[in-house]
């Protein structure tokens, strides 16, 4: 599967950097996680059509990965109407606030949800197709009654992390387990919520083959994650928009 980061910036865009997004290809489709880019406009800046995105996956509903998400939702309703797609978001009040919007733009009119199909995550039942499959792991990063994900994408033997949003300080110790316990090929992880000094001890313990650091804030960060590469084994990435690798 081929990663490209279409937004690397924490909450906040910046003039070289938009909020997060990454953009996955396999086999002969494109899947976002979060949509704090502009969607279409990556798409077809990527060479592909909307006509070959088969989901999106949004990992909670902060507006720094979901504001792209009624952008692209509406144009599959009212535009690309050839084209169908799922959109999974961690709860449902995206759901009916998207709906509500569409359901405005057209007037009154309902949303073709027989092609612009919402799904809330349910933890227990990965999203599979014939090219990947992703599984959802709960973090602790939004407040009850409110979910957010780490999200796990698996293509035949390779395995790339997600991390989502974590909690304050990963004070509530919400990191996937699995990141110490089997290896993957990729771990991708945001940098805005607790310090280059919390993340180290699961760093030591860490069985990813590359770790890339997005997401960060305060900017000050990139000097400490810098600092802090040196003393491992696997490769520490931070990488900008429009970067992207193959696993
Ligand atoms: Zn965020
Ligand atoms: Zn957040």
């Amino acid at each position: 599967m081929k990663i490209t980061f279409l937004g690397t910036s924490h909450g906040v865009p910046a003039a070289d950097r938009f909020c997060s997004c990454s953009m996955i290809e396999a086999g002969d489709a494109v899947y976002f996680i979060d949509a704090g880019a502009p969607l279409v406009e990556s798409v077809l800046k990527a060479g592909r059509q909307v006509s070959d995105v088969r989901a999106l996956f949004t990992t909670h509903v902060h507006g720094d990965h979901t504001a792209g998400l009624f952008h692209l939702a509406d144009l599959v309703d009212w535009y690309y109407r050839e084209h169908s797609m799922d959109f999974y978001v961690a709860d449902g009040c995206l759901v009916d606030a998207t709906k509500g919007m569409i359901v405005a733009c057209n007037g009154g009119k309902a949303v073709h949800e027989d092609r612009v199909r919402f799904h809330v995550i349910d933890p227990s039942v990965p999203y599979e197709d014939e090219n990947i499959k992703i599984e959802f792991i709960p973090t602790k990063h939004m407040p009850e009654p409110y979910h957010s994900y780490s999200m796990l994408v698996t293509e035949g033997d390779r395995r790339v992390l997600f991390s989502g949003d974590f909690s304050n300080r990963l004070a509530k110790a919400d990191v996937p387990e699995l990141l110490s316990e089997e290896p993957v090929d990729a771990f991708i992880c945001e940098m805005a919520h607790f310090g280059v000094e919390d993340i180290k001890p699961y760093l030591d313990t860490c069985k990813a083959k590359a770790v890339y650091f997005q997401h960060v804030f305060p900017l000050v960060k990139y000097d400490g994650i810098k600092e802090i590469s040196k003393s491992y084994d696997f490769p520490i990435y931070t990488p900008n928009d429009g970067d992207s690798f193959e696993v």
